[in-house]
């Protein structure tokens, strides 16, 4: 058989499940997720190798309005990125609850030349499952859809349909990725990303969009522990201090659930040590950011 290989974006406003079903796509957890939107702001590749074909999946950050911070004009950049050269879009939303947002990703994705698929995710809240067609056909007058995916990512439902559906647009080409890599980033950058979740779920609506992590050191020992470092940055001292909680409580919670995660994710015992900096304004400073690896160009 010859190899095929098909680069599949996964684009949609924020919160509608993208990285729940990247995850689940690959039947590991690499994207961070929660309820908070936002959660996802590097682009993530995911790889899918089944026989003589691969699927290569791209977890893109939101599409955002209406928000003029340099942090929100980097990461529509980086979405937008995503679309160029792939083979299918799938353009997710949220049952039917459809707003400005997903109107500007559906309009990305019919701008660009692959096929897109209409993936309606989290049908699993829906009562109504008939009022789906009525629902695709409104919109497709906007864009022709090629497919329409009515899925489920958390309770894995539908989700055969739709791998059948990607691996049906794999075009015959060489592989990307040999065939047990599962993602394009490092350890080290995972190490990172499980930081900020376990910030992000600690802290609810207080910190998110003013925290960013950096991963300092990142070794092994001869005895395979791995000893890694991260500093984490806010904005105003008074985050540094509900960061780090009462009497240190609240960074050791996050640090003890960050280092329990980077163990399973990794096979391997973890020394952690987590920093916390006061650097003002740093999510409206694209130079900043880049430094900080969130730069879309950059090929960490
Ligand atoms: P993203 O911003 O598009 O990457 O969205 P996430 O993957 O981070 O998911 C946002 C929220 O929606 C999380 O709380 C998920 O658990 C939830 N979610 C995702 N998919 C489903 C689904 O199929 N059903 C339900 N009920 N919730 C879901
Ligand atoms: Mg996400």
């Amino acid at each position: 058989m010859p190899e095929k290989c098909a680069l599949v974006a996964i684009i949609g406003r924020p919160n509608v499940g993208k990285s729940t079903l990247m995850n689940h796509l690959l039947g590991q957890k690499l994207s961070i997720t929660s309820r908070k939107p936002q959660t996802t702001r590097q682009q993530i590749l995911g790889v899918r190798t089944e026989g003589s074909v691969q699927l290569v999946f791209i977890d893109t950050p939101g599409l955002h309005s209406g928000q003029p911070k340099a942090m929100n004009r980097l990461m529509n950049k980086a979405a937008l990125s995503a679309l160029r050269d792939v083979d299918v879009t799938l353009l997710l939303c949220d049952r039917m609850r459809w707003t400005e947002e997903d109107e500007l990703a559906l309009v990305a994705a019919s701008k660009q030349g692959a096929s897109v698929a209409l993936v309606i995710n989290k049908v699993d809240l829906l009562t109504d499952r008939e009022a789906l067609l009525p629902f695709a056909a409104s919109l497709s007058g906007q864009c022709a859809f090629d497919a329409v995916l009515p899925i489920s990512a958390l309770r894995q439902q539908g989700l055969s349909e739709l791998i059948r559906y990607v691996e049906g647009k794999a075009p015959t080409s060489p592989h990307l990725f040999p065939e047990d890599h599962i993602t394009d980033k490092s350890q080290r950058f995972f190490a990172g990303e499980l930081v900020r979740e376990k910030i992000i779920r600690q802290l609810g609506d207080e910190l998110p969009y003013s925290t960013a992590v950096e991963v300092e050191s990142f070794s092994e020992n001869s005895k395979g522990v791995l000893h890694i470092g991260v500093l984490v940055l806010v904005e105003r001292a008074g985050q540094k201090k509900i960061l780090i909680g009462e009497s240190g409580g609240r960074i050791k919670t996050i640090g003890t659930a960050a280092r329990k995660d980077m163990e399973r994710m990794f096979g391997q015992k973890v020394m952690l040590k987590l920093w916390v900096k006061v650097k003002a304004g740093w999510s409206d400073d694209v130079r900043a950011l880049k430094t900080l690896g969130l730069d879309p160009q950059g090929d960490r």
